[in-house]
């Protein structure tokens, strides 16, 4: 494996790779390995090895004396086990990698050199990190309200006689609260998994948006009276192409998230653009400081010291409808006028699916029509 052209080869492979030889010195590092470590290949050829290539698994052991990649009979240990380690680098500090060695032997079995892959691993951290959030997240939203349905049953079944019925009637309507919370929690995570599977199923009918948002909010306005909700549509808004559901399901979460994070009036309003119209839900309260306004779209953000209960889905979720729908949404927050959240949907009809009318359809049922590929 140290013949030039042999070497030249590596090159072409997708993943850094180093060739080390039977005395621990580099042999050939490859442009991509190269990057990884912030160093010119031609730099380190020729350099021991270990001290180019410092290795520690999670408990902080280096690689090269745990594993003694160069020692032993090579023959009878020609792969080394794949294992995720931190590779420390001058330019870049510290960087997760998966790494997987071979060793490469002579007829004799004696040691020619030992060739290094190594994979970045940030992707991979990243989504365990989410995982483990998800995991974390999940279980803290989850335990909260079942130790309250728990609680509420037990002392109503083993003390009943000894409350009064509004006693009885309030334990019961914090159980029936909380039981919801759980089945909420569940229908975001399974919007969510979802809209990261590409799988939203939407099922589009020509909308009158406006009046989709005006019933939501008088819906969420009985929940909330002393917080007014106006919907303020002066222009004509054409019918658009989309999930009546899921437009009921948008405003709900930004009408729901001025009531929580901001304060009213709030306001519906939409501008009607060439291809597309834009609404907005704004409100009056402290707005979202400007560094978090892409932040918040992202899985599981909440601002630190949130106290509001919550679990930083329900922006990633309504921007996952919004783009299911070929649309885009972002806030702005001026400062001291409050947040709004605006989203734009396409305008257009059918031919937006690729449907075309060629005969006169029936009932709209039969233009349903679903977004999976
Ligand atoms: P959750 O589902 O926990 O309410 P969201 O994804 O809906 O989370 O919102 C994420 C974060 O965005 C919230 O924790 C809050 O800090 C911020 N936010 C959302 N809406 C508003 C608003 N109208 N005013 C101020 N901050 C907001």
């Amino acid at each position: 494996m140290t013949d030039v052209a042999d070497l030249a080869a590596l090159e072409l492979l997708p993943d850094p790779v180093v060739v080390v030889d039977a005395d621990g010195r580099i042999v050939f590092c490859s442009r991509l390995a190269g990057r990884l470590l912030s160093r010119p290949p031609g730099e380190v050829v020729g350099a021991p090895a270990r001290e180019v290539l410092i290795l520690t698994d999670d408990a902080g052991t280096d690689w090269w004396t745990r594993l003694r990649p160069l020692e032993g009979p090579a023959h009878l240990r020609q792969r080394l086990p794949m294992v995720d380690l931190t590779l420390l680098t001058s330019g870049r500090g510290p960087r997760p990698v998966t790494l997987t060695a071979a060793r490469n032997t002579d007829d004799d079995g004696k040691l020619l050199s030992l060739v290094v892959v190594l994979r970045r691993a940030d992707a991979k951290e990243r989504l365990d990190a989410a995982r483990s959030d998800l995991v974390a997240t999940v279980s803290h939203e989850i335990r909260s309200p079942l130790t309250s349905v728990k609680g509420f049953t037990k002392t109503l079944l083993v003390k009943w006689d000894r409350f009064t019925d509004d006693q009885k009637r309030h334990m019961l309507a914090t159980i029936n609260e909380d039981a919801d919370r759980v089945t909420r929690l569940l229908g975001e995570l399974l919007d969510v998994s979802r809209i990261d599977a590409g799988r939203l199923q939407l099922r589009r009918q020509m909308v009158d948006v406006p009046a989709v948002a005006t019933r939501v909010a008088e819906r969420l306005q009985l929940k909330e009276p002393d917080c007014e909700v106006k919907p303020d549509f002066a222009v004509e808004v054409p019918k658009l192409y989309a999930d009546s559901d899921k437009v009921e399901q948008i405003y709900t979460n930004l009408i729901e998230n001025a009531f929580k994070y901001g304060a009213g009036p709030i306001r519906l309003s939409a501008v009607v653009e060439t291809e597309r119209v834009v609404f907005t839900v704004s409100d009056q309260g402290g707005g979202v400081p400007e560094r978090f306004l892409t932040q918040v779209f992202t899985k599981f953000f909440r601002r630190t010291g949130e106290r509001r209960s919550g679990t930083g889905l329900g922006l990633y979720i309504t921007k996952g409808i919004v783009e299911a729908h070929g649309g885009s949404i972002w806030a702005t927050s001026p400062p001291g006028d409050g947040a709004s959240f605006h989203f734009a949907l396409p305008q257009g009809g059918l031919e937006l699916a690729g449907i075309e009318i060629t005969k006169r359809v029936g009932p709209t049922a039969s233009l349903h029509e679903d977004s999976r590929p």
